[in-house]
Parts: structure tokens; sequence; C-alpha cells
């Protein structure tokens, strides 16, 4: 999980939540009114400010995962917040149904928005776990899965990651000159924010005490 800057809202949102909200909220069993925040501006400026990624395991959204619109507060819990742009974000499909409708107040999950998630969380190898006594990050972790073996798929590509990740780090260590300058670029955009797991891999940096 990665800290993030919300974008601003996007205009049919902004021009439309309200009449959306009152619509929908008189005509309930209506997929169309229910699903309007899945227009496509909405979902382009949430996967613009997630890097393209799952807001909370950092899988990439693309063809295989098509991620889905995440209410931080879910409509069940709080119908008014339905359309409301700071309580939209975006997830991958395994991780939307694991959060399903979880909302605790005073035990939010984590907010990549607001909370410094990256101080609130670390990694080992392709598992996240949370700082000692942050019972939101503990909470957060646990439901989603993070922390074991359930969700196989994800671990397994993120070892294939830190692997690739491992090669390209012996290699700039040993380099010189040119090539050494090309090794540290791609170990900077792993790192970055539009790469997938890149908050694992920034780890394996700061751990390593590497930099350029
Ligand atoms: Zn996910």
């Amino acid at each position: 999980m990665r800290n993030l800057t919300k974008l601003g809202e996007p205009e049919v949102l902004a021009l439309n939540h309200e009449g959306w909200l009152t619509e929908y909220k008189a005509d309930k069993a209506n997929s169309t009114k229910k699903y309007r925040y899945r227009h496509s501006e909405i979902k382009e400026t949430l996967k613009a400010e997630t890097g393209y990624k799952c807001v909370y395991c950092e899988s990439k959204i693309g063809h295989n995962t098509p991620g889905d619109i995440e209410h931080k507060i879910p409509s069940s819990k709080d119908e008014e917040q339905h359309f409301i742009w700071l309580n939209l974000t975006i997830a991958c499909t395994e991780c939307n149904r694991r959060k399903n409708d979880y909302y605790e107040v005073g035990n939010e999950f984590l907010d990549p928005y607001s909370d410094d998630v990256e101080a609130s969380l670390e990694h080992h190898g392709p598992l996240v776990f949370w700082k000692s006594a942050n019972t939101r990050a503990e909470t957060t972790i646990r439901i989603l899965e993070l922390n074991g073996n359930n969700r196989q798929q994800l671990v397994e590509r993120k070892i294939n990651k830190l692997e690739e990740f491992s090669n390209l780090i012996e290699r700039f260590l040993v380099q010189t000159g040119a090539l050494k300058m090309l090794l540290w670029k791609q170990i900077q955009e792993m790192t970055g924010l539009g790469s997938e797991y890149s908050a694992m891999l920034d780890e394996v940096i700061q751990k390593k005490g590497i930099i350029g």
C-alpha cells in the first residue's frame, strides 16, 4: 500500500452526485441508477491517482483484473456516501471481495489518502504485516489476507517481482558508469508509485541502504 494524493473531483461527478443520489434512493433496484459511479471519467481518474493499481494490494488494474470502484465507507453503512468523491477509490476484485462491507467506527481500514500507510505496514518477503499495536493496520491486513498464503496468486506474483528486483540490484551494485546509471533509473521506476508492488520493493532498497 502506498501513500496517495486524491485528485480533483471529475466534473461529471461534481455536477451530478446530488441528483444521482436522489434518483438512486428513490429506485434502489435499478442497477443503472445504482452504478452511475462507474462512469469512465470517474474510473479513469481513480486509476490515475492509484497508479493504475489496486489501492490495497498494488496489483495492476488491467485486462485480467478490471478493478472495482471501492467505497471506503460502504453504501450499506451510509448511503449518503454512495456518490461522494472522497469516499471512492479502486480495488482489485480479490481485495474488494474480502473487504466486502466492513466498516467499524474507530477501527476503520487504513486510508492511503489520509493515513501514513507506508509507516504503518512492513513487508516480509511477499507478505505484508502491521507495525506493532497498530490495530487499524492489523485489521486491514487480516481482512484482506495480505499476510499469508490465502492469496496464492498474489504471493507468487510478488515473489517473481522480488526475484527480478534482486537481480537488478545485484547488477547495479557491481556495475559502474553509464550502465550503473541506467540500472539505477530502472530501480527508481520499479520503486515508483506507478509500479506494481512498489511499497515492497521500496522497503528492500531502504533496508539495504541503497541510494543512487
Ligand atoms: Zn487488491
